[in-house]
């Protein structure tokens, strides 16, 4: 087996691909020769990603918003349709919305479970057919703050990404004997529009120097970083390797 990460006749779905850490993946798996369906809410967006991204024929669009179940049984059987098939789902799409304890609301369970949980359950669930016929893969994206606590108005938040860890746990075991492996990439603070405008909104580079000190690296992540875990997991070269979470969070998670 070559070692090297080749992803040529690969059919992926990346979801949330319009920018940050799923952009960079969608890239990351174009750039070594896969098929890539992009998605995002709007389809103006997507095709503002494919224009970016050069087009062509192996760049597919597959724009819709993944907090609704109805709307997931039109966009992946669709992406997977023109596609032709499936052999890498990374479920990305995902919202990082704050709220202190006393501040949270119906609205905001709704919103955070709607996407982070159930559309990441019920994405795999459309594609599964798919990635049993190929013997395919997923890696969901959850986060550091799947396996720690962090700071204070991420209690909602935390609470999906812990449970999108144990979600990948029970699927591992539940698609073994399919020949589908599932992984959890949990990323660390990684420098994407999500941070960016939380950065905005603190004033002063508040929420990068705050990272800068807490992060034992010393750095916020960058999404080649996220990038290169997320290819690896979805690589033959982690053919042995389901239901584990991989920690890209600069040392971070390993203090707590
Ligand atoms: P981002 O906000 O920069 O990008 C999010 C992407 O998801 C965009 O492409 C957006 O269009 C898409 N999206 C949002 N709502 C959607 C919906 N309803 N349906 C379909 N697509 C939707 O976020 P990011 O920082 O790149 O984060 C990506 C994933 O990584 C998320 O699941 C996030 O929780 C996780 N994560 C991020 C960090 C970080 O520091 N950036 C850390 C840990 C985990």
């Amino acid at each position: 087996m070559s070692m090297q990460l080749d992803f040529s006749a690969k059919r992926v779905l990346v979801t949330g691909s319009t920018m940050g850490i799923g952009r960079a993946a969608a890239e990351g798996f174009h750039e070594l020769g896969a098929t890539v369906a992009i998605n995002g809410r709007s389809a103006k967006s997507v095709a503002k990603t494919i224009a970016e991204m050069g087009g062509g024929e192996r760049l597919i669009a597959a724009p819709g918003d993944l907090s609704k179940v109805a709307e997931i049984h039109k966009v992946v059987p669709a992406a997977i349709a023109a596609l032709g098939g499936l052999d890498i789902l990374v479920n990305n799409a995902g919202r990082g919305d704050e709220a202190l304890i006393d501040d949270i609301d119906e609205a905001h369970w709704q919103s955070m479970l709607a996407l982070n949980l159930k559309g990441a359950f019920f994405t795999i669930q459309a594609c599964l057919p798919a990635l049993k016929e190929s013997k395919g893969n997923i890696v969901n994206v959850a986060s550091m703050l799947g396996v720690m606590g962090g700071p204070a108005g991420n209690i909602v938040y935390s609470t999906t990404k812990g449970a999108m860890v144990n979600m990948t746990r029970e699927m591992a075991l539940g698609l073994a004997r399919d020949g589908v492996r599932v992984n959890n990439l949990c990323p660390g603070w990684t420098d994407t529009p999500m941070i960016q405008n939380e950065n905005m909104l603190s004033g002063d580079d508040a929420l990068y120097k705050y990272i800068d000190a807490e992060c034992p690296m010393g750095r916020i992540g960058e999404v080649r970083e996220t990038t290169g875990a997320i290819l690896y997991l979805s690589s033959a070269n982690a053919g042995y390797t389901t239901g584990s979470t991989l920690v890209a969070d600069g040392g971070l998670s390993s203090g707590h």
